[in-house]
């Protein structure tokens, strides 16, 4: 098995599947980018192009580099299965796709597959924004929406490996329909696809009411969740927050301040993401170095920064 050792020269190699395109790093035990690279994600639906086109991205990256990695962790959109099949939605070439078994196969490597909401609430908590916090809420707000929830220090599961999926709170009863079967979700009417759907133009393009209407509605979500959570901290990451920028923070933390009201909710903080382009692929590292169950690493050596458990 994998040697325990905390040395400064272990690299994991690290996976950001995502719809338009691919990411791979090598990556250290302090979370420090070694070497990257990145593709297209192939269009079609030929299962085994996309794969090809992921292993050809890691074998570049692997042949650049004298050292072998110990592990591989990825990240991936949703649905993920057991931590070993996926099925991403916006990613139609993929449905029940062994990802953890082929990767295995072909690289034999131990590989980690998690769902890449997650994988960025591990990276924030590891180096990013969330960083010391012991309670937060990572989420994206981009083409569609979702989050990772870590509670105690922990990266909570739920009964399906699905909490923290925020972008299906409801914020309008009778809403504007979902692609998950449901009406109003924070999806549907304050994602990227639902600002090009309401306004018909692409969020790069949203008017200063646009972006104030998407703020309170991810305010009001906000105020359900950290309410129910009693968290330090959100951290909220995503091309369409971080394109709006401060009109949308102080929108939303308005509107969470307006809706949670019971004094432990006062303090929630809200932030921008702390890793920008970087959360994917340090977050498929700490997947990979979480899943070697490294963590007596982690806390035994001072050098080597927390990761949520
Ligand atoms: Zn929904």
């Amino acid at each position: 098995m994998v040697e325990r050792a905390c040395s400064e020269s272990c690299l994991c190699l690290a996976l950001d599947v995502g719809a338009t395109k691919l990411g791979a790093a090598l990556v250290d035990r302090q979370g420090d980018i070694r070497r990257s690279a990145k593709s297209h994600t192939p269009e079609g639906c030929d299962p085994e192009a996309l794969f090809l086109a992921v292993t050809d991205l890691l074998d570049g990256l692997l042949a650049s580099e004298g050292e072998s990695p110990l592990a591989l962790g990825v990240g991936s959109p949703g649905p993920v299965q057991d931590g070993s099949e996926v099925s991403p939605l916006n990613i139609p070439a993929w449905r029940g796709f062994p990802l953890r078994r082929r990767l295995e196969d072909r690289y034999g490597l131990a590989t980690f597959v998690e769902l890449d909401t997650k994988a960025l609430a591990l990276a924030e908590g590891w180096r990013g924004a969330a960083r010391g916090k012991r309670n937060y809420l990572a989420m994206v707000v981009s083409t569609g929406i979702g989050g990772g929830l870590v509670l105690d220090g922990r990266l909570v599961e739920g009964r399906t490996g699905n909490a923290g999926h925020v972008g299906h709170v409801i914020v309008c009863p009778g809403g504007r329909p979902c692609s998950c079967g449901s009406r109003g979700c924070l999806e549907a009417e304050a994602s990227g696809w639902a600002i090009a759907a309401i306004t018909g133009r692409p969020p790069s393009e949203a008017t200063p009411q646009v972006i104030e209407r998407t703020g309170q509605l991810v305010g009001l979500a906000l105020a359900s969740v950290t309410t129910l959570c009693d968290l330090d901290l959100i951290v909220i990451a995503g091309s369409v927050a971080l394109g709006f920028g401060a009109p949308f923070f102080q929108a939303a933390v308005r509107e969470l301040h307006d809706y949670a009201k019971q004094a432990y909710a006062k303090e929630t903080q809200v932030l921008p993401a702390g890793l920008g382009s970087r959360a994917p692929l340090v977050g498929a590292a700490a997947v990979a170095w979480r899943g070697l169950d490294g963590r007596d690493c982690w806390h035994a050596d001072p050098e080597c920064p927390d990761l949520p458990v």
